[in-house]
């Protein structure tokens, strides 16, 4: 438990580092592409230097893709949120998931019968899913299941001592798992520093996780996760339950704008 506290602080920290260098990266990819934009317009450019600065340009939208990632793991707090019902993003995760993982990895969802309401973003919540699945994925080479699933769950003492952010109350618990290879310690301490991974140059950015990390953290939720080798892993994210509120009931009736003037 520990070792995950000082793991939510020094995400912090890298959190922070991260934002500001992809924000200042981010400048610098913006002049290179305008470079290459104005070359491309330029009429005497042999067709060998075309293709050149269409590479560039898929160069440049891969690195400005990976520093999008860095500035969403810093600087969640800037995402509008609204109120959401999970489940149906998970509905609509899984049915993306079933079209496009392989066959042999078998798509389980378990949802709670109460509609588990959030407050989120839904784009960045089918990010984490999404991270979650393919990571699921290439765990499972030879095939399994992946499970998602979602109930409802209070937050224990240790829980909200691992999470500054963390509040006591009811929570929604999403549930990820798989039945694939599992992570050895290294794997398991590292997990979610940017840039940290197993996989071959190419087939993964190490960011995965990190960015999962920073929404979960960003939405005042909480990730815990076990993982065994050989048998699976597993990762339970708690997000605090949104209450209704009276400004968040919907009005029946329309009625004027009363404003003391
Ligand atoms: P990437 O997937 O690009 O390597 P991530 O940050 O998503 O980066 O994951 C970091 C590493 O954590 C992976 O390389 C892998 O070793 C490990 N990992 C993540 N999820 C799982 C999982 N479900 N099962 C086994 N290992 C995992």
């Amino acid at each position: 438990q520990q070792a995950q506290l000082n793991q939510a602080r020094k995400m912090e920290a890298v959190g922070a580092l991260a934002s500001g260098v992809a924000h200042d990266f981010n400048n610098v990819l913006q002049a290179i592409s305008a470079y290459v934009e104005l070359l491309q317009t330029s009429h005497d450019l042999q067709s060998e230097s075309k293709d050149t600065l269409a590479k560039m340009d898929q160069v440049i939208e891969r690195a400005a893709q990976l520093v999008r990632h860095l500035l969403s793991f810093g600087r969640e707090d800037e995402v509008e949120t609204q109120r959401l019902d999970l489940n149906r993003i998970i509905l609509q995760v899984a049915d993306i998931l079933r079209h496009t993982l392989p066959k042999m990895i078998e798509i389980e969802t378990d949802l709670s019968q109460t509609p588990p309401i959030i407050q989120g973003e839904p784009s960045r919540l089918e990010q984490v899913l999404m991270n979650l699945g393919i990571n699921a994925k290439d765990a499972m080479p030879e095939g399994g299941t992946l499970s998602l699933s979602t109930s409802l769950a209070s937050l224990g003492e240790t829980h909200l001592a691992l999470n500054p952010k963390a509040r006591p109350g009811d929570h929604i618990k999403l549930t990820v798992s798989d039945t694939g290879t599992g992570m050895d310690e290294m794997t398991k301490e590292h997990l979610f520093e940017p840039f940290f991974t197993t996989k071959k140059p190419g087939q993964g950015t190490g960011l995965g996780m990190a960015t999962v990390y920073g929404i979960v953290n960003s939405l005042n939720g909480h990730i815990v996760f076990e993982s065994a080798l050989g048998k699976g892993t597993t990762f339970d994210i708690y997000f605090p339950v949104k209450k209704q509120k009276q400004a968040d009931i919907p009005m029946k009736t329309s009625t004027p704008n009363m404003q003391a003037t």
